[in-house]
């Protein structure tokens, strides 16, 4: 039994079942106990790998997709550049050696970001030691200028909560205790939630919908600050428009484990629902994109065919197998989706459709 899973056990005898986003909370980001608060979670050698640790293309795509945004405002003198999650900072690394091949967009760029684990704080800290980078909480306290949004791998990590519908009213699923094990039952008494009003209509008695408040929380908050200051936001994760049913999984090493399997030393994640981040950002969305056809329409082939013209012939697999994971449908390429969302009155990011 990990040290985390004692200290929850203990929660739950002294004061009742908790929810799964609470769960969730506690295993992901503990201060010391939290899976993001450990050592090499992210990468080969950790639970699970992310497109930027895959291969520079897809941060160097990524970064001309915003530097074009950039122009597309009328190259603003200052604008903020915003992370969520922002992991090993390998992502924000590519995106400014991307991006410094426009001239003006890097000196225009006010860096912040958002990082809940301390741990990966200090990681990026070291990483991006030559930038003036800013951390921030999800409350996004930034100046009034223009801003462009990046979250890769960060909306599947946020807590859910999780509804069961039981004789036409919804339940929340719970963690509490069964012999003293960790356990799923669900709520005594229903319980109501804005969002599970629209919910009746495509469920069953029995269906589980996903909400995670957290989610809706930060759209809205990134919705605002794209209305009133202009910008966008580039959303990658993998998930659906719609979600229904459970999608929580737990991860260990790359493979799938038990949500109750070591807490703290497994990671956690949900499938994104999209559109409950597009509906509730208040601003303009783009149509759901898979992550292969938007890099692919954004010359990630032709990035490819350079780097491999300008590499030694014993890294030309890696480059290939590379371009394969990031693109593939039976890889990467289908199951991560793009999402941008922009101001009313602008276009969507390019390689997305308004
Ligand atoms: N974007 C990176 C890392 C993805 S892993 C990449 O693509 O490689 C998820 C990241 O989100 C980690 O940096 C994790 O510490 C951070 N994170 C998870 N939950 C968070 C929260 N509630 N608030 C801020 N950061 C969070």
């Amino acid at each position: 039994m990990t040290k985390l899973e004692e200290l929850i056990i203990h929660r739950i005898q002294e004061t009742g079942p908790i929810s799964i986003a609470t769960y969730m909370q506690e295993c992901l980001l503990h201060p010391s106990l939290g899976f993001y608060n450990q050592k090499d979670v992210l990468g080969p050698d950790g639970s699970f790998i992310t497109s930027p640790e895959i291969s520079q293309m897809f941060g160097e795509i990524l970064g001309l997709c915003l530097a074009q945004y950039w122009i597309d405002l009328n190259r603003p003198d200052r604008f903020a550049l915003v992370e969520f999650g922002p992991g090993k900072a390998t992502l924000m690394l590519d995106i400014l050696r991307a991006g410094s091949s426009v001239k003006g967009f890097i000196e225009a760029a006010e860096i912040f970001l958002v990082e809940a684990s301390s741990k990966l704080r200090s990681e990026q800290k070291t990483k991006l030691s030559k930038f003036n980078v800013n951390w921030i909480d999800d409350d996004l306290l930034i100046p009034k200028i223009p801003t462009l949004f990046i979250a890769n791998e960060f909306f599947d990590a946020l807590p859910v909560n999780q509804y069961q519908r039981k004789n036409n009213l919804w339940y929340e699923i719970q963690v509490g205790l069964k012999n003293n094990q960790l356990t799923l039952g669900l709520s005594h008494r229903p319980t109501t939630h804005p969002e599970l009003e629209g919910r009746f209509s495509e469920s069953m008695n029995g269906d589980i919908v996903e909400i995670s408040n957290d989610a809706i929380r930060i759209s809205k908050s990134i919705g605002e600050i794209i209305n009133n200051q202009g910008g966008c936001a580039l959303i990658i994760d993998y998930g659906d428009w719609h979600s229904l049913g459970s999608t929580l999984q737990a991860l260990k090493s790359h493979k799938s484990k038990n949500i109750f399997d070591k807490p703290g030393k497994v990671d956690l994640t949900c499938h994104v629902d999209f559109e409950a981040l597009a509906k509730n950002s208040g601003c303009a969305y783009s149509r759901l994109t898979t992550q292969g056809v938007f890099l692919e329409r954004l010359g990630i082939s032709d990035r490819a065919n350079q780097l491999l013209k300008n590499s030694k012939p014993k890294n030309h697999k890696s480059i290939i197998s590379a371009h394969r994971r990031l693109t593939h449908p039976d890889e990467m390429g289908t199951l991560f989706k793009v999402l941008g969302l922009y101001a009313r009155n602008e276009s969507s990011p390019a390689g997305l459709l308004n």
